[in-house]
């Protein structure tokens, strides 16, 4: 008699006891009724490789990657789609059948995809977005960003040398803006995104002045901790359609989760209440 084999998924980092990303795939699971397990796995960088490859022997179907990972998965895969290549890091593993690795970064999908659900009004081609920030998170908003249809992006970044690789390396529709200027590059955008780490509980406080924002601007934080950054919380007295970055990680999981458990999940209030927990 063959014995049923329960699917493995799991996120692997250093550190990882922080994830919210059990909570959400087990979450699902649950509501689902689907037999699966997600397991977060403490790995460090020496032995991802090892790990990696022992993996799908023990069933399991897939992992998510996380901080320091994202960029060393992508030579360890098989194939590396697109997106993944153009934003220069994965942060889904998909263990084939066929024993190939695919690596998928799916953090620009759970940007555009939070977006659209919680400003269904947003016009991506209305006009420039600006874009604090230039680390790995910016990758995946510009990349994303241009794909939707932005005319331009107006990008500020406080260490500028990386602000000005993402324009050597994205193209012409990437206008940089010094860091000290960002807040005037706000007065011409219809969508503005922080993609710093500013705002985020014990860091550093956001400082950048927000008088240029408008009404009826679409503002968006990565930063889900808080979930009500200072940044938010100015952008809607000034009457702009406010986002908060929590979205961003619960969409980014659903096209993984379809991948390794079979069906497309829905992003609903429990999941956020799950989240959150
Ligand atoms: P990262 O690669 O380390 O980049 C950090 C960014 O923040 C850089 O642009 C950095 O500027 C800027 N920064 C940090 N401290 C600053 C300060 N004191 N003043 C001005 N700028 C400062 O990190 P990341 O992976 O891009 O993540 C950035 C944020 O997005 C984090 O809060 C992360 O939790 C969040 N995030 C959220 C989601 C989601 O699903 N909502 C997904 C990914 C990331 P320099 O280049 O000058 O250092």
């Amino acid at each position: 008699m063959s014995e049923t084999i329960i699917p493995i998924a799991g996120v692997i980092g250093s550190p990882i006891g922080h994830s919210r990303s059990p909570k959400l795939h087990r979450h699902w699971l649950k509501v689902y009724g689907l037999a699966g397990e997600y397991i977060p796995l403490h790995v460090e960088p020496d032995d991802l490789a090892q790990v990696i490859h022992a993996l799908p022997k023990m069933g399991f179907v897939g992992v998510n990657i996380t901080i320091p990972h994202k960029i060393a998965v992508l030579n360890l895969a098989d194939l590396v789609t697109d997106r993944a290549t153009l934003i220069g890091a994965a942060n889904t593993l998909i263990f084939r059948k066929d024993g190939k690795i695919h690596a998928d970064n799916t953090d620009g999908y759970g940007f555009i995809a939070n977006l659209r659900q919680e400003a269904p009004d947003w016009d991506p081609a209305a006009g420039p977005a600006a874009v604090l920030g230039a680390g790995g998170a910016a990758r995946a908003v510009i990349a994303s960003l241009l794909e939707s249809g932005v005319p331009e992006i107006l990008l500020a970044n406080r260490t500028r040398p990386k602000a000005d690789a993402l324009r050597a390396e994205f193209g012409t529709r990437l206008r940089v803006v010094d860091w000290v200027q960002a807040g005037n590059m706000l007065e011409e955008a219809t969508t503005v995104v922080n993609t710093t780490s500013l705002g985020m509980v014990g860091g550093a406080e956001f400082r950048v002045p927000l008088d240029g924002l408008r009404p009826g601007t679409v503002v968006t934080d990565l930063v889900y901790n808080p979930l009500r950054t200072h940044f938010l919380a100015e952008a809607e007295a000034a009457g702009c359609v406010t986002v908060d970055g929590l979205g961003m990680l619960l969409h980014q999981a659903v096209p993984a989760f379809e991948r390794w458990f079979g069906i497309r999940p829905e992003v609903t209030p429990e999941l956020r209440a799950a989240a959150l927990a």
